[in-house]
């Protein structure tokens, strides 16, 4: 190794969220395990720590209910696929549903839509009319309500459990994670990344794979390349214990207005989208934003007039323009991929964002799932398709 240079690994990733760390373990249980992971804080700690959990099959592209899919199925059979022991890593899936609540005509149509190619690709969705919404969940005020979509394998899992998990088969496996290590500068030569700057001193990967989140942007900036994802303020609130709504009561989205509220434990875990943040890295909690939510959250359950918050916190969402992720290789950059801008479902794709990645770095290309729309170039081209289930 020259003087100066603190290693010379096969690929360097950088960031220890969900992402990173699934990267890194699927990388592994391919047996490339020459591999260094670099996190400025701890592994997880940052939009990872933060997410709702959601775990959904419900999206509006076929990709995107692809890589769910995927996704979905490790999540449900996670300790087989790890080998880690239910004792060692409990993951916490809970799969009480998403139910998707439509209360205007042309989001409704395209709902519709959106079951239609949903049941292509195999996805048990249900329709659900008002009177059978009343039904089936009392308590939920449906009069401005059209119809809604359900599937009940949707659901959520806990984020810390599955990072540690992928993290400890790939440490297990002979991947370096270098926490409290910051990522300083990166050097290029022609289109080559030679040199990433660090804490703890320089590394000379071949491979560097950014898995920054919402500072994806500025990692691009350090190589020279436009990635264009930021950070953007979302909050949730936690209640007490909560009996008056079922135990299994689904992680329920009113489209209307963006609320959206599932079971934590007995209580709740709520939340809704505040569309007037501009982008930022500014993590404080927003409790200002608390009487808009629970404003909204009584309009659709009045029960929640009894609901009573304890806590809540604020995290990024890393959003991409289109609010879908960028997977694969930046074209400027010969050994430079990039796993970012998951706008608010990172934690969901991270086991197939793993398997592809891994697949673009140890094959070439990713062949389990087609990922082609999600290459940056959609950006310089125009050539993109929004996400429109999202909140
Ligand atoms: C309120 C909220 C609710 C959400 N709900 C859901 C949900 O229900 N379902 C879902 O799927 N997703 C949800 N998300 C989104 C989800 O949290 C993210 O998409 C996902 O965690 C992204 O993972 P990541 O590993 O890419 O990013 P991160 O977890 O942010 O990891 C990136 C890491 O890179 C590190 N890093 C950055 N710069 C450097 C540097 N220069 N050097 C070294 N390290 C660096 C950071 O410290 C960080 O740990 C939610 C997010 C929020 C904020």
């Amino acid at each position: 190794m020259a003087a100066g240079v603190e290693a010379t690994p096969q690929v360097l990733i950088i960031g220890g969220g969900v992402v990173g760390c699934s990267v890194a373990y699927h990388l592994a249980r391919r047996g490339q395990t020459d591999v260094v992971v670099v996190e400025r804080n701890t592994l997880g700690s940052g939009s990872t720590s933060r997410a709702a959990g959601g775990v959904r099959l419900q999206f509006s592209t076929e990709v995107n209910i692809r890589l769910s899919q995927y996704s979905l199925d490790f999540f449900e059979n996670f300790n087989r696929y790890t080998g880690l022991s239910p004792e060692e890593c409990d993951i916490g899936l809970h799969q009480f549903g998403y139910l998707f609540l439509l209360t205007d005509n042309q989001t409704w149509r395209e709902f519709q839509e959106n079951v239609v190619l949903q049941r292509r690709l195999g996805v048990p969705v249900e329709i659900l009319t008002p009177p059978q919404l009343a039904e089936r969940y009392p308590g939920l005020e449906v009069s401005d309500v059209l119809g809604a979509t359900f599937c009940p394998r949707d659901g959520h899992a806990s984020m810390h459990e599955v990072t540690q998990g992928f993290a400890r088969k790939a440490r297990q496996a002979g991947v370096k994670f270098w926490e409290d290590c910051a990522v300083k500068n990166i050097k290029r030569e022609g289109r080559r990344i030679i040199e990433v700057e660090t804490d703890r001193g320089t590394v000379r990967p071949e491979i560097v794979i950014s898995c920054a989140g919402p500072w994806s942007g500025q990692i691009g900036d350090m190589a020279g390349v436009n990635i264009p994802v930021t950070g953007y303020k979302r909050t949730l609130f936690f209640s007490e214990a909560f009996d008056e709504l079922s135990p299994t009561q689904p992680m329920t989205i009113d489209m209307g207005t963006g609320l959206y509220f599932r079971r934590e434990g007995p209580g709740f875990l709520i939340g809704e989208t505040d569309e007037s943040q501009p982008p930022s890295f500014d993590t404080s909690t927003d409790w200002h934003w608390l009487d808009t939510v629970v404003e909204h959250a009584m309009q659709r359950v009045p029960a929640f007039e009894r609901l009573r918050i304890r806590s809540g916190w604020s995290g990024l969402y890393d959003t991409s323009p289109d609010h879908n992720a960028i997977i694969g290789k930046i074209p400027e950059l010969h050994n430079l991929f990039a796993a970012t801008g998951f706008s608010g479902h990172g934690f969901q794709q991270s086991p197939a964002t793993g398997l592809v990645i891994s697949e673009m770095v140890l094959d070439g290309a990713a062949h389990t799932i087609d990922v082609s729309s999600l290459g940056i170039e959609r950006f310089r081209t125009g050539q993109f398709n929004r996400e429109r289930n999202i909140v």
